[in-house]
């Protein structure tokens, strides 16, 4: 019997959170880009088709960056034109300057996402240029991602800790964003690359962007699961009314360049506590899964996640 089957989990709903949430898939991006193994096209393929089917929405299929530095990724343009459209279903993909943004726009794509630093050690190590200097990249990004009629996502990664710096101002964050909102991005999305943050840390910085007139509408989080904090970040974020929330099915991969950081919060994961509370999201949850139980055996390795764990475990527990 399937946790569906069962009806589990016991939906309770809390008063004061978002009545849907959409999550942001960003499992065959972030998380295949820092996996090991290099995987086919055709099963990433497979793999995004099987996660819309299990009803996710937004799905970051890919990046442009340079095949050398990020060799998972290399297939992009060939992976998009393998994607079946699905009405409802859109596929982001990450652009890291203007020679993604025209591969991007050679092939199509009418959603992009940039990757931003809040602090200037991850700057110089991960876009190899100071903090200052990487708006001067995005600037002709934005500018003609716009003109061409694109949406926008600005991630503003190490916004709860950097290994480097420790400690991240909150204004810092702040500062960060609000340059990239005012660049032209539609949607900022606040990374805890390292996975260091905590829930009041959540509220803070949430309170700050709203106090800088920065509605949560134009906010996304995007948590990682290294202290076992995700979800409370996350059920932090919900109540401050954030309504996008990153996730990576099966917990899939990490960040390369941050030595501490560990896997993503794991869609399935994600979904049972949005089904705890009530919330929709329009994801079947054993699909998902079957797809993460299949990716895990693409890559060898089984899910990190506690989910697809216990969903995929046949026996019954006692
Ligand atoms: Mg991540």
């Amino acid at each position: 019997m399937t946790a569906r089957d069962a009806g589990l989990p016991d939906p309770h709903p809390a008063a004061g959170l978002p009545a849907r949430v959409m999550i942001w898939e960003v499992g065959a991006r972030d998380g295949l880009q820092n996996e090991p193994v290099v995987l086919g096209v055709e099963v990433k393929a497979e793999f995004l088709d099987r996660l819309a089917g299990a009803g996710l929405r937004v799905l970051e299929a890919t990046g442009f960056a340079h095949p050398r530095w990020v060799p998972q990724l290399a297939d992009a343009a060939e992976l998009l034109g393998r994607l079946t459209p699905r009405d409802g279903v859109r596929y982001p993909v990450l652009v890291p300057n203007e020679r993604g943004l025209d591969r991007a726009l050679a092939v199509g794509v009418t959603e992009i996402a940039v990757f931003a630093s809040a602090t200037e050690s991850f700057a110089r190590r991960n876009l190899n240029r100071d903090l200052d200097a990487q708006f001067t990249m995005f600037s002709p990004v934005l500018r003609r991602a716009k003109a061409s009629g694109l949406r926008v996502r600005g991630y503003v990664s190490m916004c709860f800790g950097d290994p480097w710096e420790g400690a991240v101002p909150l204004e810092q964050v702040l500062g960060v964003g609000g340059r990239l909102l005012e660049q032209g991005c539609d949607q900022l999305c606040l990374g805890d690359t390292i996975g260091v943050a905590t829930p009041g840390h959540v509220v803070a910085l949430l309170d700050g962007f709203t106090r800088a007139g920065v509605g949560v509408d134009a906010l996304a989080v995007h948590f990682h699961d290294t202290y076992g904090q995700a979800l409370s970040n996350t059920f932090a974020a919900l109540c401050a009314g954030v309504s996008c929330v990153d996730a990576s099915a099966g917990g899939l991969g990490g960040c390369p360049y941050a030595e501490s950081a560990t896997g993503n919060l794991a869609t399935e994961d994600l979904v049972w506590m949005l089904d705890g509370l009530g919330i929709e999201h329009g994801v079947d949850l054993d699909a998902l899964v079957r797809t993460s139980v299949w990716m895990a055996d693409q890559l060898g390795r089984p899910s990190p996640s506690r989910v697809v764990r216990a969903l995929s475990d046949r026996e019954p527990h006692r």
